[in-house]
């Protein structure tokens, strides 16, 4: 029998790439919903392509474009945020969420709720709602299998049973494009320089994040709350040529490492076929040919995101939605040439204190306390990023 997947975030980096897993495997999987938001046009090309029963943009304005492109398909059309919702309550086998930014929440949520098991490409649900996102899991017994590298990398080297004898787990950085880059240049990067990754071709905003090493601190808080671990646990290297995706080390001395090419397709189909596999037509690994892994500490000094996302972790409740809604926000300004690219995480930083100072950094009951948090972060680094 084939296993029904509605993908969130369809167009998108990830979603194309577990659509081109779905494309070597049509046997497995029958897509049941494609879900996206600007780009209607791939939208409307993937679910003519896969057969997919259900087409969504989260933009009520381009309903009537998608609705023209799929004419006479049979797929049927949806618009606006309320669709996107019901497309991931649908009762699939796997939803895989890959909305990008705090967008991808709530209808993450829906299909939690729906009980679909969660392929977890989307940061948010985790940085900004990690104990509430964990705890709606755990209720209703759905399974959440990461699937972004480090973490399904993890994943394959954690052993749950014994996980009293895990001492550490350590996550990899590549250390993006600007590790080697003379400090006092750094205030001069471009967002061109910045969106130009050594080793992975993704979304913009990961990128950005990918050179601050903020997408590290992110992935540290995300594997917090995915991993039976503490903070103190928790370590991220630098590996720049990201062939060893992360390693988990345990109290007699042995180290687990997962290793791979970069290459997303991998991780994706990893979680598509979780605890089973999947075969991928990725450029296979050739180690001989590499010749070298290298590892190296993270330089706080150039990279401090890493510390202040443990630092965010320590805070608990509101802090991790805080953090990444300024995050986004100075990201943004960045890309429009309005913030400096050294300005980002320090920005991030004063929003956190500015939101301590007021007392705002509270336990999260509710995805109404998500969004406050949200909010506050948002308004709270405009405003800086306005003095900035
Ligand atoms: P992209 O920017 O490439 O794609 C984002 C997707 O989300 C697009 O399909 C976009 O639609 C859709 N989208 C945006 N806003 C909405 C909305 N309001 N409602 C519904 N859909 C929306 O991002 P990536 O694929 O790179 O990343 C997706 C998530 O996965 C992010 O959270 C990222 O941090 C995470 N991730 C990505 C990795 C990667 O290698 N790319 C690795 C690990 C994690 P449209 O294009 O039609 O506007």
């Amino acid at each position: 029998m084939s296993k029904r997947l509605t993908i969130l975030g369809a167009t998108g980096s990830i979603g194309q790439s577990t659509l081109d897993v779905v494309r070597q495997h049509r046997d497995v999987f029958r897509v049941e919903a494609l879900v996206a938001n600007a780009n209607v046009a791939q939208l409307a090309a993937d679910a003519r392509e896969f057969g997919a029963r259900l087409a969504v943009t989260a933009d009520p304005d381009r309903y009537h474009e998608l609705k023209d492109a799929l004419a006479g398909t049979g797929v049927e059309v949806a618009a606006g945020p309320q669709a996107v919702k019901e497309a991931a309550s649908c009762p699939v086998d796997q939803v895989m969420a890959a909305i990008v930014g705090v967008a991808g929440l709530e209808p993450t949520l829906a299909a939690v709720e729906a009980g679909n098991t969660i392929l977890l490409a989307n940061k948010e649900c985790l940085v900004s709602a990690g104990e509430l996102f964990m705890a709606r899991a755990r209720k209703c017994g759905v399974a959440v299998v990461p699937v972004d590298s480090e973490h399904n990398a993890i994943m394959q080297c954690f052993e749950r049973d014994n996980a009293a004898s895990i001492e550490k787990v350590i996550l990899t950085a590549s250390g993006g494009p600007f590790r080697t880059r003379p400090m006092e240049t750094l205030e001069d990067v471009t967002p061109e320089e910045a969106l130009k990754h050594p080793n992975w071709d993704m979304g913009a905003k990961v990128t950005i994040d990918s050179a601050t090493l903020m997408n590290k601190g992110l992935e540290l808080m995300e594997a917090y709350h995915l991993y039976p671990v503490t903070t103190e646990q928790l370590d991220a290297i630098i590996h720049p040529q990201s062939i060893v995706h992360s390693l988990v080390a345990y109290a007699d001395g042995s180290v687990l490492a997962q290793l791979g090419t970069p290459d997303m397709r991998t991780p994706i189909a990893v979680a598509l076929a979780w605890p089973e596999r999947l075969p991928t037509n990725v450029a296979r690994l050739d180690l001989t040919a590499l010749g070298q892994l290298t590892f190296e500490p993270i330089n706080e000094a150039r990279f401090p995101a890493p510390k202040l996302a443990l630092e965010t972790l320590r805070r608990g409740g509101s802090a991790g939605a805080i953090l990444n809604a300024a995050n986004e926000v100075a990201v943004a300004a960045f890309l429009a040439r309005k913030l400096k690219f050294t300005d980002i995480v320090p920005l991030v930083a004063r929003v956190l204190e500015a939101a301590e100072r007021r007392g705002a950094i509270a336990p999260l009951g509710s995805l109404d306390d998500v969004r406050a948090a949200d909010a506050l972060g948002r308004k709270l680094a405009r405003e800086l990023a306005e003095g900035a």
